[in-house]
């Protein structure tokens, strides 16, 4: 390890006021379920191959981590509950790189006094979840938490019924939510919501050091615009878009009854107890705005609401302007306007009325000169498709890009596999059992979705017809 790499804990110096220092409560027996290499290699902490259970089992303590849990509020389902906090995740530490600052953070560490009376634990099938959630997520390019690890153990914890508990091992930008800022103004904390806010631009946004307040919230704005664009154009329902899950720099957070759809469905709700469709797919846009006007009031003691109220108003154009350039990229068009918008939608359309998978549907698109549009048109007696496609094709045909051009874009922006729900419970059904070797194959697919891999391409596959009963439990 570089001995200018080390743990900085600026967090626990800084904010005695929002952290409970709190030690790990280790699991039995700590087993290493899968890690990811190249972000160990890459971070060089202080842990050796040996190691990686036992630390990120909760047994062993990494030299100069001071773990801590850290106190937040937010908007549950849009009721402000002031109590929570970190509790059963711990903050090991801020680690310094010389490319980088990170948040090391682990799920499922025990209880903190943010707990409320639950066991502070995490299961298997949770961090299994989140660790191919985020890691699906990233190699997409879209914003998100990182994965490093998943470590279970003999520590039995009780759920609907008994499960293995397990621990998640997490790195984040930093774990600073909307929540954070929320509790300091609602608890009238100012001298922390003025910390907290520097902490945040120093340590992510340096280059807005010498610029206006109004800069911090403006960049927070394009942030989650840039990350629920991403969402919306890969098909990620996100679940519980509460603001104590919303990172303060726009990285998708807290892994939970997420899903990548299989048919197209704008009205997707993944989360069986969003009873409401509060969290559904095609309210996420929305959902995110109203959760930066939760942010805003928080930080109204700080910045002129006129400028706060200006910035939340282009949220929806930094939306519209990146969601638009990603799926220009997926449509293989170039300087697409009105009409070419009004194009693609009718694709999407055609795939929510049809059923159509979404990922191949798009995916047919890119490798169409071969097969895979033909196939799709083939199959739809309505017409309608053959009808778009002809209109789609002399649009495609005359961009500016040459025809290889267009199609190496559209082949680098439509992924062939994506982390289906099926595919999570098969992994985690095996895992469960001892046999690691699906999670591992499915992982390895996850970290190339737009390479065609022969050998594994039955990850691209539509749901069998079991997948439709399955009802992914929101416990975790
Ligand atoms: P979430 O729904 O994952 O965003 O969690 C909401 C709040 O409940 C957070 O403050 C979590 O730390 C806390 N929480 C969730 N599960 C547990 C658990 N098993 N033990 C203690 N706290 C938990
Ligand atoms: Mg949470
Ligand atoms: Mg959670």
């Amino acid at each position: 390890m570089p001995n200018q790499f080390r743990f900085d804990n600026r967090f626990l110096r800084e904010f005695p006021a929002l952290l409970h220092e709190q030690q790990q409560a280790p699991l039995e027996q700590p087993q290493l379920v899968i890690a990811n290499q190249a972000l160990l290699h890459e971070l060089q902490l202080p842990v050796t191959a040996e190691q990686l259970p036992s630390t990120f089992g909760g047994n062993r303590q990494m030299p100069g981590s001071q773990p801590l849990a850290q106190k937040y509020a937010g908007h549950q389902f849009g009721h402000y509950n002031p109590y929570l906090g970190d509790g059963r995740g711990l903050l090991l530490g801020e680690w310094v790189t010389d490319q980088q600052r990170v948040d090391i953070h682990l799920k499922g560490a025990g209880p903190t006094p943010y707990s409320r009376g639950a066991d502070g634990r995490a299961v298997l099938r949770s961090c299994i979840r989140e660790f191919l959630g985020s890691e699906a997520l990233y190699h997409l390019g879209i914003p998100t938490t990182r994965a490093l690890s998943v470590v279970a153990g003999a520590t039995v914890v009780q759920r609907e019924q008994p499960e293995p508990g397990a621990m998640l091992a997490r790195v984040a930008r930093t774990h600073i939510r909307f929540g954070h800022f929320e509790h300091c103004y609602h608890r009238g904390l100012s001298n922390e919501l003025t910390g907290l806010m520097n902490y945040v631009i120093e340590t992510q946004w340096p280059d807005l050091a010498e610029q206006p307040e109004t800069e911090f919230f403006e960049r927070v704005v394009q942030s989650t615009a840039a990350m629920v664009a991403g969402w919306q154009a890969y098909g990620f329902n996100h679940g519980v878009m509460n603001t104590d899950n919303m990172s303060i720099v726009g990285e998708t957070f807290d892994f939970g009854p997420f899903q990548f759809m299989d048919t197209y469905n704008p009205k997707l709700i993944c989360n069986h107890s969003d009873h409401t469709g509060r969290y559904a797919f095609d309210q996420q846009p929305s959902i995110a705005l109203w959760n930066l006007n939760c942010l805003a009031l928080a930080l109204s003691p700080l910045i002129e609401s006129d400028a706060l109220v200006a910035a939340l108003k282009r949220f929806e154009g930094y939306l519209h302007r990146d969601y638009w350039a990603l799926m220009a990229k997926r449509f293989g068009l170039t300087e697409v306007g009105t009409e070419d918008r009004q194009l693609m939608s009718e694709y999407l359309d055609i795939l929510a009325r049809q059923q159509r998978d979404f990922t191949l549907s798009m995916r047919a698109l890119a490798e169409a000169p071969e097969q895979g549009v033909a196939e799709l048109i083939d199959s739809d007696n309505s017409g309608e498709l053959a009808n778009w496609w002809q209109r789609y094709h002399s649009r495609w045909q005359a961009d500016v890009l040459s025809a290889k051009q267009k199609q190496t874009q559209m082949l680098a922006a439509n992924p062939r596999y994506i982390l289906r729900n099926y595919l999570a419970q098969e992994a985690i059904v095996a895992a469960e059992q001892g046999d690691l070797s699906v999670l591992e194959d499915l992982y390895k697919t996850l970290q190339q979705p737009f390479t065609y891999q022969a050998e594994r391409d039955r990850f691209a596959k539509v749901p069998p017809a079991w997948a439709s009963e399955l009802e992914i439990s929101c416990s975790s």
